[in-house]
């Protein structure tokens, strides 16, 4: 799925590089070696800086995300390129939150895309499916909803306990995120848009979501737009995913909606997403996390990075070496040199290698 060039796509790009724990440090060296490998043909003068953010450096200097750390790259880098976070020996998880959830809401990055796309028939646990009835993409909310944090706990550890947990929307945060659908759609020529809620229940917060999805979609009348609860998306996804192009929906159903998505196009291990903020400088993130039970064992699959890599060099608008990477991921899952999950028998590393190899080898053909 194409994203929206949002930078502009000059010569050369400032990328912060955060690997963060678990298989987030394996993945994440395989992609920045194909982003390396396919820089230098494209005269891109790519810098990469990389920063020691993760559980290992929490647990030793008690740090998560160091103070002026957001102003640092909000003012020195155009992209951060991020591993993931979580960690057994922290289960509160809360340098997880620091970083992730403080840069998602700091840096304004409103805009959480998720393309859910097949892109080998086989990979879909969905009978008779193909490659032309998967390929979606999703707009999360990202920096509202049920996650900004805001409730408290009453009698806590009491038989009479309560906990309370706020639900944040704005008139401004759901108009841009609903904006952006509808603009993506456009520009790209797609027809359809989605908005999904639970509106009969919820019925002030998204409520709102209701009025500024009816006013917002009077200025796109070149695109189709229908609504639908977050139940019956769920099982229309999974009965017939072609119907559709665009979904935009709140911060908790974008979460649980694109990993549902990520299964239906073979699993964790290849979904990519950005965190975006149109203009600015924004996060590119693979879907899975840091996956505790396979870390360390050289078999994490690097291709969720490497598409996630390909989306952040089309937001740079580098969109030739972009399409080098997906060429190079299809090849992949074509010639079967993958990792364990995806039925392969690959190494990590040996799958970052071919990808760079193959990336550059498709450079020369376009
Ligand atoms: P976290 O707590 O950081 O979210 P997690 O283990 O709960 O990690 P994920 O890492 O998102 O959740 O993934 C769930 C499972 O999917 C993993 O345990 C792993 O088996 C599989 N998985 C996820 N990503 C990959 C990958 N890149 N390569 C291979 N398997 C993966």
């Amino acid at each position: 799925m194409p994203v929206i060039p949002l930078r502009n796509g000059g010569p050369a790009a400032r990328i912060a590089v955060i690997p963060g724990d678990g298989i987030g440090a394996e993945v994440t060296p395989q992609a920045v070696k194909v982003l390396k490998a396919v820089a230098a043909p494209c005269k891109r003068a790519m810098e990469f800086v990389e920063f020691d953010w993760s559980a290992d450096k929490y647990l030793r200097e008690g740090v998560s995300l160091p103070p002026g750390a957001v102003e640092m790259l909000r003012d020195e880098f155009d992209a951060i390129l991020f591993g993931a976070l979580g960690d057994p020996r922290v289960p509160s998880n809360q340098h997880a939150a620091d970083i992730l959830l403080g840069l998602r809401f700091k840096l304004d990055l409103y805009v959480n895309a998720r393309p859910v796309e097949l892109l080998q028939d086989r990979l879909t646990p969905l009978r008779d499916r193909t490659e032309k009835d998967i390929r979606m993409m999703v707009f999360r909310e990202n920096t509202e909803g049920l996650y900004v944090g805001v409730g408290g706990f009453f009698k806590k550890d009491t038989t009479d306990e309560i906990a309370v947990q706020e639900d944040v929307n704005s008139r401004k945060g759901v108009e841009r995120i609903i904006r952006f659908a509808f603009e993506y759609a456009r520009k790209n020529g797609l027809k359809r848009v989605c908005m999904s809620d639970k509106s009969n229940a919820m019925t002030f917060a998204h409520d709102l979501w209701q009025r500024v999805f009816k006013q917002v979609r009077r200025e796109y009348t070149d695109v189709d737009s229908h609504h639908l609860y977050i139940d019956t998306l769920a099982m229309e996804i999974v009965r017939d995913p072609s119907q559709f192009d665009v979904i935009v929906t709140c911060n908790l159903f974008g979460d649980i909606i694109s990993d549902l998505g990520a299964q239906l196009a073979g699993g964790l291990g290849l979904a990519p997403s950005g965190n975006i903020h149109p203009g600015k400088t924004s996060l590119f993130e693979p879907v899975h996390g840091s996956a505790p039970n396979i870390a360390g064992k050289g078999i994490a699959n690097p291709l969720g990075s490497v598409l996630t890599s390909a989306m952040m060099l089309e937001f740079l608008a580098w969109t030739p070496d972009a399409t080098a990477l997906r060429t190079a991921v299809r090849a992949a899952l074509r010639e079967n040199y993958v990792t364990p999950d995806l039925g392969g028998n690959k190494r990590t590393p040996e799958v970052g290698d071919w990808l760079a190899a193959k990336a550059v080898e498709a450079l020369g053909q376009t």
